[in-house]
């Protein structure tokens, strides 16, 4: 494999891109809007610089791996002589099954279909399009370049051969690939979502404040950081949107969300990029102030 393109030039698609140009992947980075993609790529020169600073890499590393991306708006022909396609775009099940049929229209019969959903059942996806065998979840973890996590994730019709493929790939871009099958939150999201949706629960019943139940699981775990604070930096309409992946999933009384975190997200308070949720951030992202609705 020598050519991917990936989809979405967003928080994880410029991210999955850098990991595979740095890899020496020639790549196709595909977006629908020219600012998202000139957004994307500075973020990419950015966190190269970064590298570059911390002796990760050196400058002349940081060239060829600019030199192994070109963006494109246009998917039919950024498609056309790819070995792999991974989808990094917005998370909305219509749109994701939109992608996924124009990805199966463009790309050579022999490429492999990825998405990077988090709680999309690629069963679903691979569906829509006309080799479910060569469909295959590529979970990777925000920031891409330093997480090592990428969940594989088999759905019902994919291959031994497409996992085999993935699995070798995403050790070859120095990850530590790990398989699971598609089923509501594969393992990640459906460990991780009930816990922060608990945590939520114990402050909502006022059993601990915010800080003490940070503070708590932070240090009691050795978590790097604590649930809501956790939460607030994933989002907490995406923390929303996967409870109920999981609640409808299931059927199961079990993940049902907290109502405080129906109430926030409807209110607006979405965590870190809405400048609040259960901290208050604006005085940056580092903020540790407790936001005025838990004092
Ligand atoms: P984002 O909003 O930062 O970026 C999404 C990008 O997709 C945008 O640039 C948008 O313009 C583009 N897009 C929308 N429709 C498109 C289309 N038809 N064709 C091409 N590009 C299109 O989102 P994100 O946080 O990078 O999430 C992307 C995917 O990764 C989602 O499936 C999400 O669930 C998953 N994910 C996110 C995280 C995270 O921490 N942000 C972690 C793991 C997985």
């Amino acid at each position: 494999m020598q050519k991917v393109a990936v989809i979405g030039a967003g928080t994880m698609g410029n991210g999955i891109a850098h990991v595979f140009a740095q890899n020496d992947f020639t790549v196709n980075l595909v977006d629908i809007s020219d600012a998202a993609l000139e957004r994307g790529m500075k973020t990419i020169e950015k966190n190269l610089d970064r590298q570059v600073s911390k002796g990760v890499i050196d400058e002349a590393k940081k060239q060829s791996t600019l030199a192994n991306l070109s963006t494109h708006t246009d998917m039919a022909s950024a498609l056309g002589d790819v070995d792999l396609v991974v989808e990094a775009a917005t998370e909305n099940v219509e749109l994701k099954l939109k992608i996924f049929g124009d990805m199966d229209k463009y790309s050579k019969p022999e490429a492999i279909l990825a998405s990077n959903t988090s709680s999309i059942s690629l069963t679903q996806i691979a569906a829509v399009t006309g080799r479910p065998d060569k469909v295959i979840g590529m979970h990777f973890m925000n920031p891409v370049p330093v997480m090592k996590l990428v969940e594989v994730i088999r759905g019902y019709a994919t291959s031994d051969a497409t996992t085999k493929t993935i699995m070798e790939l995403s050790e070859k871009l120095g990850k530590v690939p790990t398989e699971c099958n598609d089923y509501p939150g594969f393992v990640s999201n459906r460990i991780l979502m009930p816990m922060i949706n608990e945590a939520i629960i114990t402050l909502f019943e006022g059993v601990a404040g915010v800080k003490e139940i940070d503070t708590i699981m932070k240090l009691g775990m050795a978590h790097p950081m604590g649930p809501l604070k956790l939460a607030d930096f994933i989002g907490l309409d995406v923390c929303l949107s996967i409870l109920n992946v999981l609640y409808e999933g299931f059927g199961n009384p079990k993940y049902a969300p907290c109502p405080l975190l129906v109430n926030m997200v409807r209110a607006g308070k979405l965590g870190a990029k809405s400048g609040e949720g259960f901290y208050d951030y604006s005085e940056g992202p580092k903020s540790e102030t407790i936001s005025a609705q838990f004092k």
